[in-house]
């Protein structure tokens, strides 16, 4: 059978990479979200082993000890990582994996998985994202310079992925990347004839 890929995605906090990619993702059995292990706490309306699993740190540390993540890192004080035999039973089946991680990880897995798809979502413009960041309403202003001050620093890593897509509409931005997996799929590596 066809092995699936690994589709990494990364961009700044506020630029809707979750919502383009629940467009992307809709209604296709052969992609999968991989879950990934966290030490941050619990958010209101998150499920343990849906959005996250959640664990403790000595539990974080002993996975990382006994080679069971793909890639981890540290972000905002919190340790997050991708448990690679979850992704590889999806592979396996001919299930594409989408791992929605920051930069550190992200370059983790392209230098282990070099056949990885990564694509970067970048806003269309910072003035944009500043205005997305504050749209949320709950957010403080210093909190949103911070965050913007970041998404600067992490948009400079985007020549470092294969794809780059500004998310000027979700629609148009769902369609890119719909579009990068199709003709990734042709490649003539990955066809047998
Ligand atoms: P949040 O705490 O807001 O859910 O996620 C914070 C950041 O961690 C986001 O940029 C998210 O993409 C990233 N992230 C989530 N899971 C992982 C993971 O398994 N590995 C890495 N390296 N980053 C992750």
């Amino acid at each position: 059978m066809k092995q699936g890929r690994i589709i990494i995605v990364s961009g700044p906090s506020g630029v809707g990479k979750g919502t383009v990619l629940k467009e992307v993702m809709k209604d296709d059995p052969s992609l999968r979200f991989s879950v990934s292990a966290t030490t941050r706490a619990i958010r209101p309306g998150e499920i343990d082993g849906v959005h996250y699993f959640f664990i403790d740190k000595p539990r974080f540390e002993a996975m990382l000890q006994n080679n069971e993540m793909l890639e981890h890192a540290e972000y905002a004080g919190n340790y997050y990582g991708t448990p690679e035999k979850a992704v590889d039973e999806a592979l396996s089946q001919g299930i594409s994996v989408v791992l929605e991680i920051e930069v550190q990880g992200a370059l983790q897995v392209m230098r282990r998985r070099p056949d990885a798809i990564s694509i970067f979502i970048a806003p269309p413009s910072f003035e944009e994202l500043a205005r997305r960041l504050n749209g949320r309403g709950d957010t403080p202003p210093d909190v949103a310079a911070e965050r913007l001050r970041i998404a600067v620093e992490e948009c400079k890593n985007a020549p470092k992925y294969k794809y780059t897509i500004i998310n000027d509409t979700v629609s148009e931005a769902a369609a890119k990347i719909r579009a990068i997996l199709t003709a990734e799929a042709c490649r003539s590596e990955y066809t047998t004839i």
